[in-house]
C-alpha cells in the first residue's frame, strides 16, 4: 500500500465511521475551515457516511474566496498601466471584482501573467527589467511566509522593479468573528493543518479557551478528516474543550519559529476587509514601512483610488460562516455556474461553492 493510499483504507474508513457512531448521542455541528478540506469530504462523498447527527458547516479558509473586491479592482487597476504587468496565482483571475475580472481585463489588452510562486514573479521580474513586476499576494499564513522570503530576496537583489500587492490575511481573528455572530451553530472546529504547521496551536488555545469548545488540528486526507471530526465529537460528547492535534505527523507546537521569524520581519498585523464578511480586526499582513519600496500599494499609489464597498448579488458572506450550504443559494447551478461565477466561492479550486457544483450537483 503506498504511503497515500494508507490515508484512504476503505477498512480504516469503516471502522471510524463505526466508531463515530458509537460516540454520538446528540446533534452536532462541526466546521473545517479550510476549503481544501471541504472538497476532500466532498470528493470522496465521506459527508453523506457521517451519522445523521453530524453536520459540517464550511468555513472562511478559501483564500481566493475571502480577498476583497478591492483588492481585485486595484489588482485590475495596476494590470491597466502600461509600465506594469500583474502576476498572479492563476485562482485569482476569474474571481469577479467590482466591475471586471483579471482574466477578462487581460482579454482587453491588460498585462496578466499567471505564476506558482512567489519567487517565479521575482524570476520574471528579472528577466524584464523594462517592466514593473507586481505580485498579487493572497492566502493565509500558509502561503504569507513564501512572500516574506520573495520580498527579503528582492531587497538583496536589489530587485528595483518588483513589488507586492500584498492581501493577506490571518485565521484566527476570522474564527472569534464567526463565533460572535449571535446565529452561529458551530460546536466544533476542524483547524488546518497546514496553518498550525506554520503558527503553532497557541492562538487556537485562546479561542477554544474563549468560547469554550473543542478545535482539531487536521490534515487533508479522507482519514486524517474522519480522525479529526472523530477526535472533535469526543471531546464533544465529554465536554472536553480545548486544541488537540491529530495532525501530529506534520504540525508541531510552537511551528515553523523560521517562517514566523520571517512573517514577523516583513509584515505588520492590521484590520482588513473580508469578502462577504466586513473588517476584521487585527486580520491581515501588511508590508511593514521598512520594505515600504516592496509595497505596490505605496509604490502605485496615484493608480489605487480605493471604490465605495458594492453590494454583491452573491451571497458568499453566509456560505463562508456556515450560515448558507451552497446549493441553498438560489444563483446556485443556474445563474452562477464555474463558467460564469457570481461569486469567488464558485470560482475557486478551494471554494465551497465550486465543491458543491463539482460533487453534489443535481443532474
Ligand atoms: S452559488 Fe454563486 S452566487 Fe451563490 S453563494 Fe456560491 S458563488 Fe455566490
Amino acid at each position: 500500500m503506498t504511503y497515500q493510499n494508507a490515508f484512504r483504507d476503505p477498512e480504516t474508513v469503516q471502522r471510524l465511521l463505526q466508531s463515530l457512531d458509537d460516540v454520538t448521542t446528540r446533534k452536532w455541528s462541526v466546521m473545517e475551515i479550510c476549503g481544501g478540506q471541504t472538497h476532500v469530504f466532498l470528493k470522496y462523498g465521506l459527508d453523506r457516511l457521517l451519522p445523521k447527527s453530524i453536520s459540517l458547516l464550511h468555513g472562511p479558509g478559501c483564500p481566493v474566496c475571502v480577498t476583497g473586491v478591492e483588492w481585485i479592482d486595484a489588482a485590475v487597476a495596476l494590470a491597466n498601466r502600461s509600465d506594469i504587468t500583474l502576476l498572479s496565482f492563476g485562482d485569482m483571475l476569474r474571481v469577479p471584482g467590482s466591475e471586471t475580472d483579471l482574466l477578462s481585463a487581460k482579454s482587453a489588452g491588460a498585462s496578466v501573467n499567471m505564476v506558482y510562486s512567489p519567487m517565479d514573479a521575482l524570476t520574471w521580474a528579472e528577466a524584464h527589467p523594462a517592466k514593473q513586476a507586481v505580485f498579487f499576494a493572497v492566502g493565509f499564513e500558509t502561503t504569507a511566509p513564501a512572500v516574506a522570503w520573495t520580498i527579503e530576496q528582492a531587497e538583496k537583489r536589489n530587485a528595483q522593479n518588483f513589488s507586492v500587492l500584498c492581501a493577506h490575511v490571518r485565521v484566527p481573528p476570522a474564527i472569534q468573528l464567526l463565533l460572535s455572530h449571535p446565529d452561529h451553530r458551530i460546536d466544533g472546529f476542524l483547524a488546518a493543518g497546514h496553518v498550525c504547521t506554520i503558527m503553532g496551536c497557541k492562538e487556537y488555545e485562546i479561542i477554544a479557551s474563549r468560547f469554550q469548545l473543542p478545535i482539531v488540528v487536521t490534515g487533508f486526507e479522507p482519514l486524517d478528516l474522519l480522525y479529526g471530526l472523530y477526535r472533535c465529537v469526543v471531546r464533544l460528547e465529554e465536554k472536553n474543550f480545548g486544541v488537540e492535534n491529530a495532525y501530529s505527523r506534520v504540525a508541531r507546537d510552537p511551528g515553523n519559529s523560521h517562517a514566523q521569524q520571517k512573517l514577523t520581519q516583513i509584515f505588520e498585523i492590521v484590520n482588513r476587509n473580508w469578502r462577504g464578511l466586513g473588517t476584521i480586526p487585527q486580520s491581515g499582513l501588511a508590508i511593514r514601512e521598512r520594505y515600504r519600496h516592496f509595497d505596490a500599494k505605496w509604490r502605485f499609489a496615484d493608480s489605487l483610488s480605493p471604490r465605495p464597498e458594492q453590494s454583491e448579488i452573491c451571497p458568499s458572506g453566509r456560505i463562508l460562516q456556515g450560515l448558507l450550504r451552497p446549493d441553498q443559494c438560489p444563483y446556485f447551478g443556474v445563474s452562477c455556474t464555474p463558467e460564469n461565477p457570481l461569486g469567488a466561492p464558485m470560482v475557486s479550486s478551494e471554494g465551497a461553492c465550486a465543491a458543491y457544483f463539482r460533487y453534489r450537483r443535481k443532474k
